[in-house]
């Protein structure tokens, strides 16, 4: 292909039969480096001309490449375009169940709307944000795990966004008011998911406010995370069953306290929110499908702390049913959960004595199966015996009449040799 553009033979924004672009057909593919390639030598990222008005992006989307949405998302492709059937790209991505590229599509953002704030505009003499905060705040508003702890961790792990929290969230907050007051295409997930972020580093620079004495105070050593009362007061479980009603409540506020209350996305999150008991779902969760893509996290895979998710999550060695990234988010779980803890652990025998009944009752049924196919089997090995009896016989019988017959006509032709003479 690189030799054909070279040569000038083929032309990058040519089309096929169906109005397919090559980077269409490469994104469709899921072809990182065949898109890089095409697009380092112009080829369209927002071209349309597909037959049904399918973008780059949609046919990445499909793809389920997270590599290849990444690459077009930032060379610029349009994540609010539609096809003729009016879907954008992440929509199509949550029709066939590709989850990761829905989040990516949703949480989205060019880094350059970030960094417009580190320049001082009009009348300022300084700019809005410190160019050092940029892109840590960027980072975090591309994070998909949308859990108030991990957000801590986030915040505690740089001591840039530490130190300007402040302006942090009002940049936040202003970048939330100007996507709701877009003329057109609001993003509304983003829009969001601004406010949600806003929120808690609000709440974060409460708490930094508090722990200014201590740290400066000689030999200030905090062996736990910094944020280490305010996330325990988070995690702290209702005492019937553990659920954690702070954090709801929290969550709850967080979301009541959006301020455009006209947007659909919101009308619809504050339905699923009101529309439950507390404890039924949580509102952490609604609030994650709703601005990752319809899948709410899975709590069987992620960790207990933070919620964020991976494979190799530590599990409780007492009763196994939480699990943990690691040593730090189990320490800071520990005060609440040891409460529960002999509970779950009843519960996790339970779960499994009923999961080995299940498996002893599978046994049974298969052995029971076995037999009875074993039992078929010989009955036809039987009937076959018998119909091949049968068939020995019939053509036994077949054999007879033809030697009856033969004879028959011996007897005959004796007979005429005998009338002849
Ligand atoms: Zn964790
Ligand atoms: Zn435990």
């Amino acid at each position: 292909m690189r030799n054909l553009l070279l040569k000038g033979e083929a032309k990058v924004n040519d089309t096929d039969s169906n109005g397919m672009t090559t980077l269409h057909h490469a994104a469709y593919k899921g072809n990182t480096d065949m898109c890089k390639m095409l697009l380092a030598h112009g080829a369209d990222v927002s071209s349309d001309s597909h037959d049904h008005r399918y973008s780059a992006l949609h046919f990445a989307a499909l793809s389920g490449s997270t590599e290849t949405v990444q690459l077009l998302l930032t060379s610029g492709a349009k994540t609010y375009h539609t096809n003729t059937l009016g879907r954008t790209a992440a929509q199509m991505a949550a029709f066939v169940g590709n989850h990761a590229v829905v989040a990516l599509i949703n949480n989205y953002l060019p880094l350059s709307d970030v960094l417009k704030y580190t320049e001082p505009t009009g009348l300022e003499k300084e700019a809005k944000l410190p160019s050092s905060v940029a892109k840590p705040l960027y980072d975090l508003i591309m994070q998909v795990n949308l859990h108030p702890v991990k957000i801590a961790f986030s915040v505690e792990n740089s001591e840039e966004l530490q130190k300007n929290i402040t302006s942090a969230w009002k940049v936040l907050e202003i970048m939330c008011e100007k996507e709701s007051k877009q003329s057109e295409n609001v993003n509304e997930v983003i829009c969001l998911k601004f406010h949600y972020l806003a929120f808690v580093f609000k709440t974060l620079e409460k708490e930094l406010k508090k722990l200014e004495p201590m740290m400066e105070e000689e030999g200030f050593v905090k062996d736990n995370s910094i944020f280490e009362s305010i996330i325990r007061k988070w995690l702290r479980g209702r005492h019937s069953d553990g659920f954690e009603e702070h954090l709801e409540y929290y969550i709850r506020d967080a979301i009541k306290s959006f301020p455009y209350v006209e947007m659909p996305l919101f009308m619809q999150l504050a339905r699923n929110i009101t529309g439950g008991e507390i404890g039924d779902t949580s509102a952490l969760c609604i609030l994650s499908g709703c601005i990752n893509g319809q899948r709410a996290f899975q709590d069987d895979k992620a960790c207990s702390t933070c919620g964020q998710e991976q494979k190799a999550l530590k599990r409780c060695s007492k009763c196994k049913m939480v699990q943990y990234c690691d040593r730090c988010c189990q320490k800071l779980h520990w005060p609440i959960h040891k409460k529960f803890c002999d509970m779950l652990q009843i519960e996790y025998k339970k779960q499994m004595k009923k999961l080995e009944e299940e498996k002893e009752r599978e046994a049974e049924e298969n052995e029971e199966k076995g037999k009875r196919e074993k039992e078929t089997e010989k009955k036809n090995l039987k009937d076959e015996e018998l119909a091949s009896q049968e068939v020995r016989k019939r053509e036994e019988n077949v054999k007879k009449n033809e030697d009856t017959k033969c004879k028959d006509e011996e007897m005959a032709s004796g007979m005429k040799k005998v009338e002849i003479k």
